[in-house]
C-alpha cells in the first residue's frame, strides 16, 4: 500500500502554475482572485487562509472581499457585479455555503463564467457534463483527478465508485470519472448495502463528510481510495470519511486526510485563476 500525499501531486501542476504566472506578469498582468467571503465561519476562514498562502506562493494576488454574515441580496450583488466588471480580477472563489437570506442558485448564474474558477456557474458545470474542457471543472473533483494521474492507473474501463452525490463535489467526480471512459457508480445516503455496493470499486472515491463511514468492509484488496471528506475527530483533529487505519492495509494506493486531497484543491484554484487570467487577456 501507497500513501498518496497531496504536496506531491501538487508539486509539479505547482510548478507549471508558477511558471505561467511569471510569465504573464513578465506581459504586464499580475493574476488575481478574489475571495468573496460572507462571515466569519471558522471552517471557511481556514480555507481562505489555506488558499491565500498556495495563491500568492505561486505568484497571484488576492483579494479579500469579506461581507457580514447579514449582508442583503442586493449588497451582495452590488460586490459581486463588481468583481465581475472589474479588469484586475481573474478569477471568483465564492465560500459557501451562503447564509440562507441569499439566493445561492441566483449567484451562481450571475458570476461571471469566465471568472467562475470553482466552476457553480450553470455554463461551466453544462460543459463538465458535456466533457468540454474549455470552461473551469469544480476545483475538488479535479483535484481527485490530478490525484489518480498522479498515480498513473488509466481509469478507462475501471469501475469507479463515488459516494456522494453533491453539485460541488459528487456529481462533477462522477462526471470526471465518466469522461475518462471509467464504469461509474454514484452512492449516496439512501444506497442500499453500501460496502457490498463500495467492494466492486476498482477505484473509491468518498465525497461524503462522515467520519469512518469507509472501514476495510467497503474496500476491494487492492483497490485505490481517494478520501474527500473532510471532518473532526473526539480530539478535534482532521480526519476524512475513510477509517484509514483500517481500510489502508487492504488499499493499493490511498490518500489521507490531512494532507491528501485538501493540499491539492488550493494547487487545481490556482492553476484556474492563471488560466482564467490568460483567456481574459489573450496571452
Ligand atoms: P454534502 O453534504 O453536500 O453531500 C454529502 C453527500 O454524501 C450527499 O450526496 C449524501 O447523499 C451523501 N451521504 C450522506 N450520508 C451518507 C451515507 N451514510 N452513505 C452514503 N452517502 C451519504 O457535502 P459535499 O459538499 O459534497 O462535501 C463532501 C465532503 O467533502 C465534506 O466532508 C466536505 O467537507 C468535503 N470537501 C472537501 C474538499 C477538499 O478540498 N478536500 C472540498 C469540498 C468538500
Amino acid at each position: 500500500m501507497t500513501v498518496i500525499r497531496g504536496t506531491d501531486v501538487a508539486r509539479s501542476l505547482g510548478e507549471r502554475v508558477q511558471k505561467e504566472a511569471e510569465r504573464l506578469a513578465g506581459n504586464g498582468v499580475r493574476p488575481c482572485a478574489a475571495i468573496l467571503r460572507v462571515g466569519e465561519n471558522p471552517g471557511d476562514i481556514a480555507y481562505e487562509r489555506g488558499a491565500v498562502k498556495k495563491l500568492e506562493l505561486l505568484g497571484i494576488a488576492v483579494r479579500l472581499a469579506g461581507l457580514p454574515a447579514e449582508v442583503s441580496q442586493n449588497t451582495f450583488m452590488k460586490e459581486l457585479e463588481n468583481l465581475n466588471g472589474d479588469p484586475s480580477v481573474h478569477g471568483i472563489l465564492l465560500l459557501r455555503p451562503l447564509p440562507p437570506q441569499l439566493d445561492e442558485a441566483l449567484i451562481a448564474e450571475r458570476i461571471s463564467p469566465c471568472k467562475d474558477v470553482d466552476a457553480i456557474n450553470p455554463d461551466n458545470l453544462y460543459k463538465v457534463l458535456a466533457g468540454d474542457k474549455s470552461g473551469f471543472a469544480p476545483c475538488t473533483p479535479e483535484a481527485v483527478m490530478a490525484i489518480l494521474d498522479h498515480i498513473g492507473e488509466p481509469l478507462q474501463g475501471k469501475k469507479v465508485t463515488v459516494i456522494g452525490r453533491s453539485l460541488v463535489v459528487g456529481k462533477p467526480l462522477a462526471l470526471l470519472a465518466l469522461d475518462r471512459n471509467a464504469t461509474v457508480t454514484v452512492c449516496h445516503s439512501r444506497t442500499e448495502d453500501l460496502a457490498g455496493v463500495c467492494r466492486e470499486a476498482d477505484v473509491l472515491l468518498a465525497a461524503v463528510g462522515r467520519r469512518g463511514l469507509v472501514t476495510a468492509d467497503h474496500v476491494a484488496p487492492g483497490a485505490i481510495v481517494v478520501d474527500v471528506g473532510i471532518n473532526v475527530d473526539d480530539a478535534g483533529k482532521l480526519c476524512g470519511d475513510v477509517d484509514f487505519e483500517s481500510a489502508a492495509p487492504i488499499a493499493s494506493y490511498i490518500t489521507p486526510v490531512p494532507g491528501g486531497v485538501g493540499s491539492v484543491t488550493t494547487t487545481v484554484l490556482a492553476d484556474h485563476v492563471v488560466r482564467a487570467a490568460k483567456l481574459q487577456n489573450g496571452l
